[in-house]
């Protein structure tokens, strides 16, 4: 019990062996497709808030940079010593000649800014607190490079930022407080912006402030376009994205640039497009902030467009992935149909052969023995031997010819003929046997003469035979045949009609194939080799015509060839025929 539902099962999967496995593909292939679109859906609602924060974590990267840059040598470059100060009394200078004296006291400090080479800086500088007779004030001093001396410039732009900057340091000066020496931002003034740093003595006590101009050309040309340059790669790698980001000083100006650090021009509706993420600058340039954003999309279309362009790539591969995988299923049936057929070609064949064989065998001994006495049995014998010999002819010439098609090599001899002539003489040829099997034949033709057709005559009168020999083998009790020849537009036609089993109309274009056989019904008593038809459709095909079947299981069948007329077939066909002596026909499918 249980091993007939194996064996069923095995012969269904050969059987279907081409949809089982294309199943088998692409049902997993449309789950794979299905949690692809739900991951790229997810993918799609996480991916803006994942890029904006990408993009803040970049304008992060960037402002740190630079910020690190800025403190790291205002730190170093204001590191001025205590001891390059002359100082008397915690550093406030009393004095009549107090100018003078201050003069005295910062002169050493050039030597400290003299090795420096930070480049953010336009100016460096160093403030004193004074006290003349009771009147408290601060001098400031220049660092000037050509002189490299510590001067006073009284007309510094600088002059008034560094001394407002400076005014809360010279109190602690005067009282000698301690304090923590760090380099701080002072950004008051927007046009100069400053770094300063106390200058403490051995006990942390403040006893001057070093400071310097930040160079705003340098930071907004070098230092701003080089971080910007630098992070890119890391937060933002996609090369599709065209980031630009802008720099907003509050109430004085506006600089946008592109991912490389390029300053770009941007019209005034540009320059209002909503940013995706913002970060305001902290240690240098503070008041103002950095913002992103992309140049041609918001981060919302970008992520759509990602969704979409992926999602077609995958449904693209996988189209193409099923439509291979269908071809190699396809053809690996084909070639296990084709096998299957071969094997059953081979048997059925060896059989073919073999029956008349041995009846040829029996009869010829029988005769030979001189057993059969009666003239009448001789005769029967004798014809029986020839019609079986006939048909083993039959089967070989079909063997012989299909291998020629198959290799190429087949010629035919094409003449200009009378088509009822080469019928009739393969009907002739062939009554014998049809008597012997207990058929009747009725012949249908016009009594006018038909259009010649040029054809090979041997061919045509293979197929037909061919046709006759199908009609007997597919009739069972049925014995009667009809063969028809007719004329339609430009065309002779010839057919054969027998009331045997019949064909089912899904088998109609099989059959036609090389060692197709239907293998339902009464057919399977039938032996055969399957090349029958397709021997037919490569000669009717080489004569550039046609064979058609009307059939119904149980209703019998009518193969009809049709071959054009003479004045109906291409002038090039006839001179080739002419001229070559043959026509070569490849067998293909
Ligand atoms: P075979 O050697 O099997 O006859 P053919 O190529 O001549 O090979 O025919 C292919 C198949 O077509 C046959 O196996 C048979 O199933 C079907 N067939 C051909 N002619 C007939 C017919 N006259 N009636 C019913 N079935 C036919």
């Amino acid at each position: 019990m249980e091993e007939t539902a194996i064996t069923r099962i095995r012969a269904f999967l050969k059987r279907r062996a081409f949809a089982v496995g294309g199943l088998a593909v692409i049902i997993p292939l449309l789950v794979i497709i299905f949690l692809q679109y739900r991951a790229l859906t997810t993918l799609n609602q996480t991916l803006p808030a994942y890029r904006k924060q990408l993009m803040r974590q970049y304008l992060m990267s960037v402002v740190e940079d630079f910020s690190r840059l800025y403190s790291k040598n205002s730190e170093q470059a204001l590191a001025v010593p205590a001891s390059s100060i002359d100082l008397p009394k915690n550093g406030v200078i009393e004095d009549d000649d107090e100018r003078d004296v201050s003069q005295n006291a910062v002169t050493r400090v050039a030597d400290h800014f003299k090795q420096q080479d930070f480049k953010g800086a336009k100016r460096y500088f160093v403030v004193v607190a004074t006290d003349n007779n009771g009147v408290e004030g601060s001098e400031v001093f220049f660092y000037d490079p050509k002189s490299q001396t510590m001067i006073r410039d009284s007309k510094a732009p600088e002059l008034k930022a560094v001394n407002v900057a400076c005014a809360s340091y010279m109190i602690y000066v005067r009282e000698g407080t301690s304090v923590v020496p760090s380099a701080t931002p002072v950004d008051r003034d927007l046009r100069n912006r400053l770094i300063v740093k106390p200058v403490i003595n051995e006990w942390k006590k403040i006893v001057a402030v070093a400071g310097l101009v930040v160079d705003q050309e340098f930071f907004l040309d070098t230092v701003l376009p080089a971080a910007i340059r630098k992070s890119l790669p890391e937060f933002l790698p996609t090369e599709d994205q065209d980031p630009i980001i802008s720099l907003y000083v509050r109430g004085m100006f506006y600089l946008a640039y592109d991912g490389k650090g390029n300053l770009l021009k941007l019209s005034e509706s540009e320059q209002k497009v909503e940013p995706e993420a913002y970060q305001p600058l902290t240690f240098v340039f503070s008041n103002s902030s950095l913002t992103i954003r992309l140049k041609n999309l918001t981060v919302e279309q970008w992520a759509r467009r990602n969704f979409t362009i992926n999602l077609s790539l995958w449904v693209l591969m996988t189209l193409f992935l099923i439509a291979a995988i269908t071809l190699m299923l396809r053809t690996a049936s084909r070639e296990m149909k084709l096998t299957q057929m071969k094997a059953d070609f081979v048997s059925n064949v060896s059989h073919e052969l073999r029956t008349p064989l041995a009846s040829i065998r029996v009869l010829a001994e029988l005769l030979n023995l001189g057993r059969i006495n009666q003239p009448d049995r001789v005769r029967e014998y004798g014809a029986y031997i020839e019609s079986e010999g006939r048909r083993l002819t039959q089967v070989i010439n079909n063997i012989l010819d299909f291998s020629k098609i198959e290799s190429g090599r087949k010629l035919f001899q094409f003449e200009s003929c009378d088509f009822k002539e080469v019928v009739n003489g393969t009907l002739e040829a062939f009554t014998v046997h049809l008597k012997q099997n207990g058929f009747t034949l009725s012949y249908e033709a016009p009594q006018n003469s038909l259009p010649k057709v040029v054809l090979d005559p041997d061919a045509i009168a293979l197929a037909l035979t061919n046709l006759l020999d199908n009609a007997i083998k597919y009739s069972g009790d049925e014995k009667e045949i009809a063969v028809r020849i007719s004329q339609s537009i430009g065309f002779v036609t010839v057919s054969v009609a027998d009331r045997g089993v019949g064909i089912a109309a899904e088998e109609h274009e099989k059959i036609f194939d090389k060692f197709y056989r239907v293998s339902t019904g009464l057919v399977h008593d039938v032996k055969g080799s399957g090349l029958g038809l397709s021997l037919v459709k490569h000669i009717v095909l080489a004569h550039h015509g046609k064979i058609t079947v009307q059939s119904k299981p149980g209703e019998g069948s009518v193969f009809t060839m049709h071959l054009p007329a003479e004045d109906q077939k291409s002038e090039q066909q006839a001179d080739r025929a002419g001229s070559e002596g043959g026509l070569s026909y490849k067998l293909t499918g």
